[in-house]
Parts: C-alpha cells; structure tokens; sequence
C-alpha cells in the first residue's frame, strides 16, 4: 500500500544507496572519485536522514554540512565558501560534489508525512519543520518575524513564503515547494561561489522519502559543471 502512494507522488523514485551509486557512476565517468572529490550535503537535520548521510560519506568521505531544517542550504555563502576552500587541491581539477535534497515520510498505510522511526511505537512525522509550517500556516500564526531562538525556523518560513502557492496547501505542496527552493538557492550557491575555471562540480537534487523499513530517493533536476561547461543528468534512464 505504502509503495502505491509512492509511486504516485514519486514516480522514479530509488533505493537511496542504488541513487549513491548511480550518481558515482555518472560522475566517475567525468573523473570524480573518492580521493579528489569534497562531498557537501543539504539535507535535513532530522536523523531519519543519517542513512543518506552515511550513504553518501561511505561513497565520496566526509561531508561538509551546508543544510538545515528542511534540507534548506541555510549555510549560504559563508558555508558554501568554506566548502570551496576544502576540496583536495593536489589533482589537475578541484572537485566537488553537492546534494541538496527536500524530505518526506510515509506511513506503512501511505499516510503522506507519517514516519516510522526506530524505538517509536507511535507514528511520527517528516519533515518535522514542514509539518510545522503548514499546521502554523492553516492557523494563520506564522512568525512574522526572525527570533534568535528560532532562527532557522524564521528563515524557512521566509523562504517558503516566497514559493508556497496562495490558498490551502497540503504536506505534498509544501515539501514540493521546499524542493523548489532548494534547487533554487544551490543553483545559486553553487554557480556564484565555486569557481568554473579551476573546479568540477556536480549538483543533485531530489527528494528522500522515509519508508517503514527503507529510505529512497526521487531525483529531480541534477547537472555537472565540468571544464566550465554545463551539462544536465538525466536519470530516466536508470
Ligand atoms: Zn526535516
């Protein structure tokens, strides 16, 4: 049942360790490999996210943390620059790879944000910070402003404000709109920070999704800059 609702919200989705795999493989082919590439990670702070972490580091090493709630790039310039500056430097290009992924959870009946999660008897929710957001905004209670104990959350309301369509909008909408924003910004970061004349990079985005007893992967708009030029990854093709 759970797969069913999957696949229609996400049809193409994978296995995220299949969806690692698959992008190594791509970006091997344009010489990116464990030693010369940095990995920088926009995902979500919940730990439900830590098998793409580890997925990821298992595959390119450790990870610079560029994300937070909602797997937002709230690490801006600032974290996007200190990334630019670690990236082995003694190969004939400086690399990077970059995944920026919105999240969401289904229940074991396809409940759309329902998370199981280990130890918990209760069913739980993904994205927490989104959930937030829209039960805040149906209430019309949003915060208006940016408090320093919640500043993170004050930035992605701003930021979903700026994408979220007027009117109702359920979970799907939202966590579509995050993504929306996500693609946005390290499209932004990563073409106004890295430097095309001296590093390669790739940029994946996508959407993880939290099964009862797996984690996948629904791939959306993904590209690599390599010597300067452009060019877009398409994974219909598996
Ligand atoms: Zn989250």
């Amino acid at each position: 049942m759970v797969m069913n609702a999957v696949n229609q919200h996400f049809p193409g989705a994978s296995e995220e360790g299949a969806y690692i795999a698959t992008t190594a493989t791509t970006l091997a082919k344009l010489g990116f490999n464990k030693d010369n590439t940095l990995p920088v990670l926009a995902v979500c702070r919940d730990e439900i996210c830590g098998s793409f972490v580890q997925a990821a580091e298992a595959q390119w090493g450790n990870s610079f943390t560029l994300g937070g709630l909602a797997g937002l790039p709230f690490g801006g310039k600032t974290g996007m620059g200190a990334a630019s500056h670690h990236a082995p430097d003694k190969y004939d290009r400086e690399r990077f790879v970059i995944y920026a992924m919105a999240h969401i959870g289904f229940g074991p009946e396809g409940e759309i944000g329902g998370c199981v999660r280990p130890g918990m008897e209760h069913l739980s929710g993904a994205c927490g910070a989104l959930k937030a957001y829209s039960s805040m905004r149906a209430e019309g209670n949003l915060p208006e402003k940016i408090f320093a104990d919640d500043a993170e959350y004050g930035l992605l309301v701003q930021r979903l404000g700026k994408v979220v369509p007027e009117g109702e909008a359920d979970l799907l909408t939202i966590t579509n709109a995050a993504l929306a924003a996500i693609k946005e910004d390290i499209a932004a970061l990563s073409s106004g920070v890295l430097n095309a004349e001296k590093c390669d990079y790739a940029v994946f985005t996508g959407t993880q999704i939290h099964l009862p007893d797996s984690h996948l992967v629904a791939p959306s708009d993904s590209w690599v800059v390599a010597g300067g030029q452009r060019q877009e990854i398409n994974f219909t093709a598996g």
